[in-house]
């Protein structure tokens, strides 16, 4: 099962060459007919139940998705939010959620990629968010400013966090934030979105919204409870991420071992000498390493256990493997590295996203040094 989904997603992947999101990566547009094909084909909605119209896979085929569209050259990116904030509305969404919202999805007539946490005076301290959703009546009114926040002009809905209690009001800083599903489309100009240039083509935004009406039927899972919820998406997210990261080292470690066999210079294929040779297959070890830490991650996940440990744990080491191989690829064919048509360059810049978001690598050692081993908290 495992090798005909990665083979249907080879195929798939083939049909959008590296010229294909090189010219995306120019001109900084979305992978529109990429991203079609692939809902067409139902493997965004891959972890939508049967009942609710989708094929009703898991986090292990999502992983096994877009790690072969990373390893493909391609980027997964574009699309990967319908699959990780899939933890958050089929765990904690009610019944009568699941049933508006995941048929359309699931058809691919409404598209959920928009994942709005981060704000610019919060970052990394998500308790510290100040986006407010304030009850009146049988709404809430939003108001505030989300940053990077991704793919929202090629989303109709967005899970959004945002408080609901004040920080100064909760006893425990992780209280009093909610969870909402966003409908983009009856937004009108109470969401202002901006987009913000980045070092690659990811189509990410400021958002800021004033006044903001939400129905109280979005509201996912317990008002007040929204960090709690979130959770289980953000393991997804990482769990998710980091196969992103592991296609991202095999296709560097793929393109560099192909490579070194063929060029030759002092008489022999690069790759005959073992300076060349070292660190590809260092980072090999690695992006293995990471995949087999992942698919643990993937196996507690799916038994709906604590996974927390083994999700940030595995993204750390799919990152830094892919940012070793990127470096490995970019040594290895010397300055054609350097040369758009190569297509590694682009790659490398793609590859160094995933240090930093969406959670970045600091905030994983601390995690693991305060609750995995439990010495003292430094925030
Ligand atoms: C292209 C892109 C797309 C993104 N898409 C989304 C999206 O769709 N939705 C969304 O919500 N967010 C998104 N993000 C945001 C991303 O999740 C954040 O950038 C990330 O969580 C880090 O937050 P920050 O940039 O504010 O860094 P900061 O929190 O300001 O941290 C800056 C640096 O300081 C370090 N640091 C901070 N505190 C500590 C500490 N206590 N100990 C050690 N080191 C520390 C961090 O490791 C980091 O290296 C995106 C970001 C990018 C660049």
């Amino acid at each position: 099962m495992e090798d005909e989904l990665r083979d249907a997603i080879r195929k798939l992947c083939e049909r959008y060459p590296e010229e294909y999101w090189q010219s995306l990566d120019r001109e900084r547009a979305y992978p529109v007919e990429f991203v079609g094909a692939l809902n067409d084909a139902g493997y965004l909605a891959c972890m939508i139940p049967e009942e609710f119209g989708g094929p009703g896979l898991g986090i292990r085929e999502a992983a096994t998705i877009l790690e072969e569209i990373n390893r493909s050259g391609g980027n997964g990116a574009a699309c990967h939010a319908q699959m990780y904030t899939m933890g958050t509305l089929l765990r904690h969404g009610s019944e009568e959620q699941k049933r508006r919202w995941l048929p359309d999805i699931a058809s691919g007539e409404t598209r959920l990629q928009a994942f709005a946490v981060t704000e610019p005076d919060a970052g990394s301290d998500t308790t510290k968010i100040s986006t407010f959703a304030e009850k009146r009546g049988d709404r809430y009114v939003v108001s505030g400013k989300k940053t990077f926040i991704s793919r929202v002009q090629h989303s109709e809905l967005m899970v959004l966090l945002a408080r609901t209690t004040r920080l100064e009001d909760v006893e425990r800083k992780t209280h009093g934030l909610s969870v909402f599903l966003v409908d983009l489309r009856e937004a009108g100009d109470r969401i202002r979105v901006s987009p913000l240039d980045t070092m690659i083509n990811h189509e990410t935004n400021e958002v800021f919204f004033d006044e903001l009406e939400i129905p109280e039927d979005n509201l996912i899972g317990e008002e007040g409870k929204g960090f709690h919820h979130i959770l289980s998406g953000m393991n997804a997210e990482r769990i998710l991420l980091a196969s992103e990261s592991v296609g991202d080292a095999l296709y560097f470690v793929d393109r560099s071992t192909k490579y070194a066999g063929e060029r030759v210079i002092f008489g022999r294929p690069i790759g005959q000498n073992q300076g060349v040779q070292f660190p590809i297959a260092r980072a090999y070890i690695h992006a293995q390493a990471a995949a087999a830490l992942r698919d643990r991650a993937v196996e507690l996940y799916e038994a709906e256990e604590p996974c927390g440990a083994e999700a940030n744990m595995c993204k750390l080491l799919a990152s830094e493997a892919a940012w070793e191989a990127a470096n490995a690829a970019m040594d290895t064919f010397g300055g054609y590295g350097l040369a758009e048509e190569y297509g590694i360059e682009r790659k490398f810049r793609e590859a160094r996203l995933y240090l930093i978001a969406p959670i970045a690598n600091n905030l994983i050692l601390s995690y693991v040094g305060q609750h995995v081993l439990g010495m003292p908290r430094s925030f």
